[in-house]
């Protein structure tokens, strides 16, 4: 298992992608801009024309663009990745994607004779960078056991969650947990500011205490000293709170949290945000941040 096509290469893939190559296997690569892929070809890897290209001959396939439907145009479109899978070849979309089309991949790959898992990450632009990430993956437990050597390489956490599309469901309970955390984390910073504290002074103090949290010392203190600059696009983490939202309805659960949270994050990216850091999110309580 040496060679892996991987496709998208943007502030997680293209680091996820250098570690592979530092670990020694042989990559591929393929993404729609391709001046990002300019220092993996500089390291070694050989750059392909389409998603079918990166596919062909590869032991395995990572895939790790935006929205659901990139997941479906790399896959299921004109030059696709399905088309020229081998039997016995792997597919891993660790994008954060819909668990249905989790399950759909699944289904084509077996079709095929192929292997597919869903993994999707959890812990940012720095867990990619640092190769820490924490994985989620569903698939068969087999392959799972297979693919472990190669996703130590990417990440500390790896965790088996069952069947097609157990990955992305538990993503979505991730998601759904911070859309409550950044907004309660985002409103007592309101609150300090609106009666008259000093923020650092605030900080200090309950980022060591039992309200601390990733969001409050990873995410909203970047916010708090100016810098909105992403890790984690807004515009992405409104696409998940989406995917929670509309696979629970499916399920049976209402989240009120993540539908008010939704709402207002969608409000910050009408005005423009969306490409921002989600410690943007304080904007919507304060616009003075
Ligand atoms: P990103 O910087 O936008 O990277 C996505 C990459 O995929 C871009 O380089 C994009 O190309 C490429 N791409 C999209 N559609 C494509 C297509 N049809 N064909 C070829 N390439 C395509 O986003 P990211 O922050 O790395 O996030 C990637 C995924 O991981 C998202 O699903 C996100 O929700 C998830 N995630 C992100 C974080 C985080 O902290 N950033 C953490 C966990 C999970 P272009 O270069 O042309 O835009």
């Amino acid at each position: 298992m040496k060679k892996i096509g991987f496709i998208g290469l943007g502030i997680m893939g293209a680091s996820m992608a250098g570690h592979l190559i530092d670990a020694g296997y042989k990559l591929s690569v393929y993404n729609r801009t391709k001046s990002k892929a300019d220092e993996l070809l500089a390291r070694g890897a050989t750059w392909c024309d389409t998603p079918a290209e990166c596919a062909k001959d590869q032991d395995v396939v990572i895939t790790m663009v935006g929205y659901p439907q990139d997941v479906e145009a790399i896959y299921f479109g004109e030059n696709g990745i399905i088309d020229s899978l081998h039997e016995g070849e792997y597919i891993i979309d660790m994008t954060t994607s819909s668990p249905i089309l989790a399950e759909q991949l699944y289904d084509a790959a077996i079709k095929r004779g192929a292997h597919s898992l869903d993994a999707p990450v959890t812990g940012g632009d720095a867990g990619a960078r640092d190769a820490t990430l924490t994985i989620l993956v569903g698939g068969d437990e087999a392959d799972y056991e297979k693919m472990k050597p190669l996703f130590s390489v990417i990440g500390k956490n790896i965790v088996y969650e069952g069947k097609a599309g157990a990955g992305q469901k538990t993503k979505a309970c991730n998601q759904i947990a911070i859309a409550g955390t950044l907004a309660g984390v985002c409103e007592a910073f309101a609150y300090a500011k609106a009666s008259g504290l000093e923020i650092q002074n605030v900080y200090d103090a309950i980022s060591k205490g039992a309200a601390s949290s990733f969001q409050m010392t990873g995410v909203v203190r970047k916010g708090l000293e100016g810098d909105f600059n992403p890790g984690f696009m807004l515009k992405h983490f409104i696409k998940d709170m989406h995917i929670g939202d509309d696979t629970g309805k499916r399920y049976g659960i209402d989240m009120p949290v993540l539908k008010q949270v939704m709402r207002e994050a969608e409000m910050l990216e009408a005005d423009g945000n969306g490409t921002k850091g989600t410690q943007v999110m304080l904007k919507y309580y304060d616009s003075s941040f």
